[in-house]
């Protein structure tokens, strides 16, 4: 059977950090689903299209990644894709508090569902999508953060 992780998140933006985790998932499972999850409640600051399309460039010549954006809850939609996995990445205690709450709660919905944690590899811990938000709302560039180039932002919005 082939080894499915959905690695969830809002990715907003999706980081270098993201990236790490996507690329050392790969070793561990045979495909990783990248699951943008569109949260009604929740304003996003990068939309959700252009930051599946920018995510679907960064890994466009790995062909066991893919990108999909869902309205669902988490567990739910793992199910739908044949995931029995979910990828999620750990840079300190308060991401574990978290992260230990959610996991319980997936195989509630999905009993068959296993999260596999990943502790961040240390120069990308103190990456965060809300700090890149933050520089970037007020101007800073934020290019070395992401695995991919904010110009392409631009054209993308362009090219609407
Ligand atoms: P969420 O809104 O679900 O927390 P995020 O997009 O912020 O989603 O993060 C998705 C996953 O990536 C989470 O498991 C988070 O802990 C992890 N993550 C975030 N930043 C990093 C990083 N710098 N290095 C490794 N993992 C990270």
């Amino acid at each position: 059977m082939k080894r499915i992780a959905l690695f969830p998140g809002s990715f907003d933006p999706f980081t270098k950090g993201h990236e790490d985790i996507v690329l050392r998932g790969l070793r561990l499972f045979d495909e990783v689903v990248i699951g943008i999850g569109n949260n009604a409640t929740k304003k996003r600051y990068f939309p959700l299209d252009v930051m599946k399309q920018l995510i679907e460039k960064t890994f466009e010549r790995e062909r066991n990644v893919r990108t999909i954006t869902y309205d669902d809850l988490t567990a739910h939609t793992a199910r739908e894709l044949g995931a029995t996995f979910l990828l999620r990445g750990l840079r300190n205690t308060t991401d574990f508090e978290y992260e230990n709450g959610i996991s319980q709660v997936n195989r509630y919905v999905y009993a068959e569902i296993e999260t596999v944690f990943l502790i961040t590899s240390p120069p990308l811990a103190p990456i965060s999508s809300s700090i890149i938000r933050d520089l970037h709302r007020y101007g800073q560039s934020v290019d070395d953060f992401l695995p991919y180039s904010l110009s392409e932002l631009n054209k993308l919005n362009r090219d609407d």
